[in-house]
């Protein structure tokens, strides 16, 4: 029992409650004040005639005074949501001890009112003493610490009193007055426990909407950062371009649009293996985080493909992205080994370039597409000569996709020569496409949309059954180039599709060449060395082309199944100068070294012949001896040629070039 009391009259040590009790007093303890001084006043009223003017104005006064104070004191108190537990919890206390005083003082009070004044007056005080104390344990719900004492402070020395003074009624009204406060004191305390236990409830209710808030955030967060880079990913970029966009037009601001690209980043993770990719990628990611900040979102788009959106300083957006393509270019130092890549950015500004986010996306990839043609490392804006360009291209699409491709393509013939003795080797067929609404379009531009289009299969496949048809009217000792895309030597059903066309022909594996460039190779190495395997198993020749025009040509060179190297006719026209001339020499070195054929394009001079035949190269090929001709054109041209090497003797001398 005395635990339990003990257990009731502790406050609670949760912080919440004691707020909660403290926010529930503020609004009834005036009340509480207001009832006793209304009590006090109608009972010093009915005894102002009979008892002293101290006991009844002067008592009344003093406590409406008191009462006044508290009431003042609680009302101006700050609220629950201002006060700390502890200051909560002091009131509280002082709450308890201020109800045990008053109580006191007035049970004796009206003790003393007692003594004057007959039956009906005596009755007034017994009433007012039982009225008081029950209104007082309402309004004192929720501290019941409170209203024990008040109720232990008044019923007790009122059971005692009327029992001492003998009335029997009297002594029944404080009896029943004692059993009435008890069952409300059990009640209350039943109700305080309630009361306790849904303040808890609301509370843990709350952490509970603020955890799942917080989880909430953070999916939010998780479904809008790259998981390698920390970056916002593509769905954000996405997500605000559309916001930034709404918000520009509205106010009439400008926004600028870009795409970044790593340059080399491929190279690297193939040479390196993934995981230094990936952690290269982390520290590109990092230092875009550096630059990214007001005015400038830098998103991973996938890939080595990040976002640009600029919303301030959009005038100086192209010199921005240029900043990021330096800064980009500076070395990276990833698990010991300095990797330099680079970037080129490609910029679309709204509303210059367009209005949607899809025009402005596509654009600045089309800009970016330039940066990355014409000067690596830049950063290009989208602009009217793009546009122009770009109307072209869809001239080139539509022309091309409604092609008639057997009428319309036909191949030329390139020879390609021994430097000494200048007997023709072997003829490169390079593909030529005449549109009947367009013109005559450059291998390069077709071959590229065809490739974008996903046409390009049947593309090579036609080039390629027409290349052999007419290859098979050549003498039997040249053989022939073909090209092939990057995209056809990884299709393996482009692959057989070639060699079920070269079986069908009757024409010797062995004879032909199929040149690659390095970014065949790029794209999905493993396929392409598969593609390698079947047309060297059948005994045709693999030939890496551009050779020294892309980047870690080294690498490609060990890993590959080839049997040839065509060098990139730029270094040819640079040969004149020291570092071109060693190059050439460098590479002839490599290729003897690992047993490969060299090639060299782009011969234009006897000057360039000479010094190629004195440097050790073999095979050459270019405008000096022929640019690429028709079929019958060619075979005249070859017969001349026999014709010519053959009376020249010892000083060989190439025919004069014909052009087709
Ligand atoms: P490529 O394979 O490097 O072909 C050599 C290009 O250099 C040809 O351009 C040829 O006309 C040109 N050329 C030859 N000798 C000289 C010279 O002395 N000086 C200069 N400046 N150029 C010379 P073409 O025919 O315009 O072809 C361009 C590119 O288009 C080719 O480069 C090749 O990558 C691609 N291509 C051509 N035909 C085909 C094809 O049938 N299939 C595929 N996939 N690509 C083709
Ligand atoms: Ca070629
Ligand atoms: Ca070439």
């Amino acid at each position: 029992m005395r635990q339990r009391l003990r257990s009731w009259m502790t406050f609670s040590a949760e912080p919440n409650v004691l707020l909660a009790q403290y926010g529930e007093l503020k609004r009834q303890v005036p009340l509480l004040y207001t009832l006793l001084v209304l009590n006090a006043a109608a009972l010093a009223y009915t005894h102002r005639h009979l008892a002293p003017v101290e006991l009844t104005i002067g008592f009344t006064v003093l406590l409406s005074t008191i009462c006044g104070w508290r009431v003042v004191r609680w009302l101006s108190a700050p609220g629950a949501d201002i006060v700390t537990a502890v200051e909560a919890k002091r009131e509280l206390v002082r709450t308890t001890v201020i109800a045990g005083v008053m109580s006191v003082a007035f049970v004796n009070w009206s003790f003393l009112l007692d003594q004057y004044g007959g039956p009906a007056e005596r009755g007034h005080v017994a009433l007012f003493i039982a009225v008081t104390v029950i209104g007082c344990i309402f309004c004192l719900v929720t501290l019941p610490q409170a209203a024990m004492v008040v109720t232990a402070a008044v019923t007790l020395p009122y059971l005692v009193y009327y029992i001492l003074r003998g009335n029997e009624v009297l002594v029944a009204m404080a009896l029943n007055i004692a059993l009435v406060t008890g069952v409300m004191i059990r009640v209350l305390l039943n109700n305080f426990a309630r009361f306790e236990t849904l303040i808890l409830s609301k509370d843990t209710l709350a952490a509970k909407q603020r955890e799942a808030e917080r989880l909430g955030d953070e999916n939010a967060l998780l479904a809008h950062t790259d998981a390698l880079t920390g970056l916002p990913n593509r769905r954000h970029f996405f997500a605000e371009l559309d916001r930034r966009l709404g918000a520009a037009k509205l106010a009439g601001d400008r926004v600028a649009v870009g795409v970044l690209d790593l340059d080399r980043f491929k190279p690297v993770n193939d040479t390196f293996g993934h995981a230094v990719g990936d952690r290269l990628l982390m520290a590109v990611g990092r230092r875009l985080a550096k630059v990214a900040g007001d005015g400038m979102l830098l998103a991973r788009l996938g890939g080595d493909e990040f976002g640009i959106l600029i919303t301030r300083d959009v005038g100086r957006a192209c010199e921005l992205g240029q900043a990021i393509c330096d800064r980009l270019a500076v070395p990276f130092s990833v698990d010991d080994h300095s990797v330099a890549i680079g970037c080129s950015a490609g910029l679309a500004i709204f509303p210059d370039a367009g209005e949607t986010v899809h025009e402005l996306f596509d654009r600045s990839d089309y800009a970016l597409y330039h940066a990355k043609s014409t000067e690596r490392g830049s950063c290009a804006a989208f602009s009217l000569e793009h546009e122009t360009q770009i109307r072209s291209e869809r001239a080139i699409e539509a022309a091309l996709q409604s092609a008639d491709l057997e009428d319309e393509l036909h191949v030329r013939f390139q020879p390609i020569l021994c430097t000494r003795t200048l007997a023709v080797l072997g003829v490169e067929a390079l593909g030529r496409w005449t549109s009947p609404t367009i013109g005559a379009v450059s291998p390069d531009r077709f071959i590229t949309t065809a490739e974008r289009l996903g046409i390009i299969h049947s593309i090579s496949a036609t080039l390629f059954g027409k290349a052999l048809a007419e290859f098979s009217e050549m003498p039997q000792a040249i053989g022939l180039s073909f090209n092939l895309s990057a995209l056809d030597i990884v299709s393996q059903p482009t692959v057989a599709r070639l060699i079920e066309m070269i079986e069908r022909n009757g024409i010797d594996p062995k004879r032909i060449t199929f040149e690659l460039t390095e970014t065949a190779l790029m794209q999905d190495f493993d396929a392409a060395v598969r593609g390698i395997r079947s047309l060297r198993a059948l005994g045709s020749r693999i030939a890496l082309d551009d050779f020294g025009s892309g980047y870690s040509s080294l690498g490609y060179l060990r890993r590959l199944p080839l049997d040839k190297v065509k060098v990139d006719r730029t270094f040819v026209a640079d040969m004149d100068e020291a570092s071109g001339h060693n190059i050439l020499t460098a590479i002839l070195g490599l290729c003897q070294t690992l047993e490969l054929d060299c090639i060299v394009e782009g011969v234009e001079t006897d000057a360039q012949l000479a010094s190629l035949r004195e440097l050790g190269y073999r095979l050459a090929q270019g405008y000096l001896f022929a640019e690429p001709m028709r079929l019958d054109t060619c075979l005249v041209w070859m017969r001349r040629h026999t014709a010519g090497t053959g009376n020249q003797g010892d000083r060989l001398r190439p025919q004069l070039r014909i052009v087709a």
